[in-house]
Order: C-alpha cells, then sequence, then structure tokens
C-alpha cells in the first residue's frame, strides 16, 4: 500500500458538530459527522468526492483540512444563514453503545443532493449514514458504479425503515453494527440477521462489533476480523464510519473486486477505526501516517494467525 492514488469514492452522509461526553472526557461542537470521518479515513487510500452540506456557522478550519486531505468538495453546499447538522451523545464504560441526547438535523432537512457533474461517473459510492432518502437520491444520480456501499443507524431504522430497505435493495455492500442488524432484521443472531439482509438485496454484509471485531459474509463466504486491543479509548465515536472508509477507499485502491480484496479492506478498516477511537474527534486520525497504518495492519495479521491443523485424523 502506498499513497491515495485509486479510483475517486464519492461519500454521501452527514457533516456535523458533534458534542461528546466519554468517560475520557467530552467535547463542544467538534468536528464529526459520518461523511468527515469516512472521507478522512477513505482519503489515505483514494481521492474522496463529498456530497452533503453544511451551514454558514461551520468553521472554514475544518472545510480547508477536509481540502487538505484531497477530499474534492465540490458536492458540498454551504447553506447561508443555515445551521449545521449537530449530533449530541455520550458513552457510559460500555463503549460500544453510544447513547444519543439530540439530533438536530437542520440544514440536513431541507437537502437535496445535486451531484456535479464529474462526480455522477464515480465507480465507488458510500452512502453514509444519513436520512435513507438523501441516499437514494444520491444512488439515483450516479451511473454505473462498479461498487455500493451504505451504513446507517437506529434513528434511521426507526424513523424511515422504508427508504432504507430500498437502498438496501439496491447496493452491493451494507455495514452495519449487530445492534442495528436485530433492529433492522429482527433476528436474535447476527449470522441469522446478516443472511436476512443479504436477502434483502446486498450480496456483501459487514457487520461491525464494535471492540469485539467484524464480520464478512461475501455471498456464502465468512470471515472473522479479530479486534485490536485497545487499553484507551477516548471516543468511540466515528469508529463505524472511519471502519467503512477505510474499507472503500482501499478497495478503490485495488485494481479488482475479489473476497480476497475484501478481506483485506476489512482489516484497513478496522485499522482506521482502531486508531479513531484513541482521541476525540478526527484528532487521531489528523497525524495518522501511512507507517501507522502498515504497522497496525502487520499487528492485525498476527493477532488472526495460527498455524495448521495438526491433530491425526479421527
Ligand atoms: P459512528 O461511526 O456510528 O460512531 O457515527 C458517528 C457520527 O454519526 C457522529 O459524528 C454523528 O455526527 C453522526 N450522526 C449521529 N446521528 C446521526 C444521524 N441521525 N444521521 C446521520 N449522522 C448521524
Amino acid at each position: 500500500m502506498s499513497h491515495a492514488n485509486g479510483s475517486p469514492v464519492l461519500i454521501v452522509g452527514s457533516m456535523a458538530l458533534d458534542s461528546v461526553r466519554t468517560p475520557a472526557g467530552e467535547v463542544q461542537e467538534a468536528l464529526g459527522g459520518a461523511a468527515d470521518y469516512s472521507s478522512v479515513a477513505a482519503s489515505f487510500f483514494s481521492p474522496i468526492q463529498l456530497v452533503g452540506v453544511v451551514g454558514d456557522d461551520f468553521p472554514t478550519e475544518h472545510l480547508d483540512y477536509l481540502k487538505s486531505r484531497n477530499i474534492d468538495l465540490g458536492g458540498v453546499q454551504i447553506v447561508k444563514d443555515g445551521k449545521t447538522f449537530r449530533w449530541a451523545g455520550y458513552y457510559d464504560f460500555d463503549l460500544n453503545v453510544a447513547h444519543t441526547l439530540d439530533t438536530q438535523l437542520n440544514v440536513f432537512a431541507d437537502f437535496k443532493p445535486a451531484l456535479p457533474e464529474q462526480f455522477k461517473d464515480a465507480q465507488y459510492v458510500f452512502l453514509a449514514n444519513i436520512d435513507p432518502e438523501l441516499q437514494l437520491d444520491v444512488l439515483n444520480q450516479v451511473r454505473k458504479p462498479k461498487l455500493t456501499v451504505c451504513d446507517t443507524m437506529n434513528f434511521w431504522i426507526d424513523g424511515k425503515k422504508d427508504a432504507l430497505i430500498e437502498v438496501l435493495k439496491r447496493v452491493d455492500v451494507a455495514v452495519m453494527n449487530d445492534a442495528e442488524v436485530r433492529q433492522l432484521t429482527g433476528k436474535m443472531s447476527v449470522i441469522t440477521g446478516a443472511r436476512a439482509l443479504q436477502e434483502l438485496g446486498p450480496s456483501t454484509v459487514i457487520i461491525k462489533k464494535g471492540e469485539h471485531g467484524a464480520l464478512l459474509f461475501h455471498g456464502d463466504q465468512h470471515f472473522a476480523a479479530p479486534s485490536y486491543p485497545i487499553e484507551e479509548i477516548a471516543d468511540p465515536t466515528g469508529a463505524g464510519d472511519s471502519f467503512a472508509g477505510g474499507f472503500i477507499g482501499y478497495v478503490a485502491s485495488q485494481d479488482s473486486i475479489t473476497e480476497a480484496t475484501f478481506r483485506k479492506a476489512v482489516i484497513y478498516g478496522s485499522v482506521m477505526a482502531s486508531y479513531n477511537v484513541e482521541d476525540f474527534s478526527l484528532n487521531r486520525l489528523r497525524t495518522l501516517t501511512y507507517d501507522d497504518i502498515a504497522q497496525r495492519y502487520r499487528a492485525f495479521q498476527k493477532i488472526a494467525h495460527f498455524e495448521a491443523l495438526d491433530i491425526a485424523k479421527a
């Protein structure tokens, strides 16, 4: 792996100011949002075309930072006198569970994505967490993508399930956490839940299990990625988005999409997520290097390695 020289990845999702409290501390109105986390994570592997909306209260320094990561902001609308999407939440000692205190859609409530002409030819599309109707709007505008991936969260499973099912019918890969899969499919087991999701549409389903790793269901194949033992998690916000960003960014940097590509992509996704949780907001991603990524990739490989079977045939 070298630098971000893959095909452009089109990403739509929330661009946010997050107020987050965890046992390790808190931040107020920090840079967040599913599209911001996933774009920055993916930008380590491929150039990004971002589609989203902010109000003119969104600090210019955040836009400058995104641009500095080779993220094309041609699809980002800045609404005059508008208020940026805000999310407030907290985590108790179970860092796998985010408790939402407040969701203010603000400028997202009236957002109509209009893709710049050159974005419509994107080969790789990530529909990050946002209103599934907006995800559909974007899918309707792209011409012939090679790979489409979607994410979502409980807020939309509760509020816009039908639109979300339409999205699922049309994507190749669904990325969700275990609780979301249970909520959406009504299945107790994530395995039967993943199979139920595959029946809805996506041939590949990835289930994120927070600090317990991730499962990949690809056709009838199954791969389990280990978890990386991080001793000090500062803030789990954006772990899922950095995972998905690392996943699609890596796939877009490869020549062909095979099961082996997907397996490696799940590990790159896990690497990005494991770094992201070490600090609040996108702070850890700001200082991340390619050496860091390579080092942790090798650590994942070591954790998962074991020798071939050596017992005598029964
Ligand atoms: P996660 O990767 O699941 O931890 O995603 C965290 C990000 O999701 C935060 O930065 C929030 O700004 C964003 N978020 C929270 N609620 C919503 C929502 N209802 N729609 C879109 N994005 C959201």
